[in-house]
C-alpha cells in the first residue's frame, strides 16, 4: 500500500488540479476552489482512518475533536460565562479525541468497510451535510465539497491497488484486490448498514438541480439525481 505522504501528496495535486479546472472553467470561485482543494486533500487521507496506528486517523480526530469544540462554543457563547464555554469545548475536544477515537480504533478493522467506495460515497454525503448544514455554504458549495471529499477517497483507493501491483517484476502482491472494492463483502450486515447511513445521508442533503446539466448528462427523467432523492424522500418520509 501506498505510505501516508504519498497519499497526501497525490490527493493534494489532484484535488489541486480540479479545483483548478473548476475555477477556470467558472464552477468555482477562488475561495470555493481553495475549500475543495482541502476536501479532496482530506478525503485522501479517509480511508485509512481504519488503521488504528495511522496518522490519518489522528489527523481526522483533531480536525473533527476542533469542530465539536468550536461548534459547542459557538452554541453555548451567548448563554454562558467564558470560562464554562471554554471547559465545555476542552471537554467536547476531549472527548472526541481520545475517547471516540480510542472506541473507533476498537471497533474498525483496516482494509475493512471504511477502505471501500460504499464508504467513499458516505464520506462524501457527510461532507455535503456538514458543508451545508453546519457551515452554511450554499446548495452548490455543499455537493462541491462532497464531489471532492469522495474524489479523494476514491484516489486513495486506487493508489492503493495501483501499489499491490510489484512493477519491478510485474508481480502482483496478495493485497492486491484488497483496496478497490465496493464494500467488505464479508460483512453483509456492516455492508447494509453503511448502505442505509448513505441512503439517510441522501434524504437530508439539499437538493442539486444544478448538477445534471453541469455535468453534461442526458439522463432519462427517471434516472436524474433529483428524481432519485424525491423518491427517497417520499418512501422515507
Ligand atoms: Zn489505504
Amino acid at each position: 500500500m501506498a505510505d501516508f505522504k504519498t497519499h497526501t501528496l497525490v490527493a493534494t495535486v489532484i484535488s489541486g488540479g480540479l479545483s483548478v479546472a473548476a475555477l477556470a472553467t467558472g464552477l468555482a470561485t477562488p475561495a470555493d476552489a481553495f475549500c475543495y482543494w482541502l476536501a479532496g486533500t482530506l478525503g485522501g487521507l479517509l480511508p485509512d482512518i481504519d488503521s488504528d496506528e495511522s496518522l490519518a486517523l489522528r489527523i481526522v480526530f483533531r480536525l473533527f475533536g476542533a469542530l465539536v469544540a468550536a461548534s459547542l462554543a459557538i452554541y453555548w457563547v451567548t448563554t454562558l460565562p467564558v470560562w464554562q464555554v471554554m471547559a465545555l469545548a476542552g471537554a467536547g475536544y476531549l472527548l472526541v479525541r481520545f475517547v471516540l477515537l480510542w472506541l473507533f480504533a476498537k471497533i474498525t478493522v483496516h482494509r475493512g468497510m471504511l477502505h471501500s467506495l460504499l464508504a467513499n460515497v458516505l464520506f462524501g454525503a457527510i461532507g455535503v451535510l456538514l458543508a451545508y448544514h453546519l457551515f452554511a455554504l450554499d446548495v452548490r458549495q455543499a455537493w462541491g465539497i462532497g464531489g471532492f471529499v469522495f474524489m479523494g477517497a476514491t484516489v486513495h483507493l486506487l493508489l492503493d491497488e495501483i501499489y499491490s501491483v510489484d512493477l519491478s517484476g510485474m508481480r502482483i502482491k496478495r493485497s492486491f484486490g484488497s483496496a478497490l472494492k465496493i464494500t467488505d463483502w464479508q460483512q453483509p450486515g456492516l455492508s447494509a448498514l453503511m448502505l442505509m447511513l448513505c441512503v439517510g445521508c441522501l434524504w437530508l442533503s439539499p437538493q442539486a438541480p444544478f448538477l445534471e446539466p453541469r455535468l453534461g448528462l442526458d439522463l432519462p427523467q427517471w434516472l436524474t439525481l433529483n428524481t432519485v432523492v424525491d423518491w427517497l424522500r417520499q418512501v422515507l418520509a
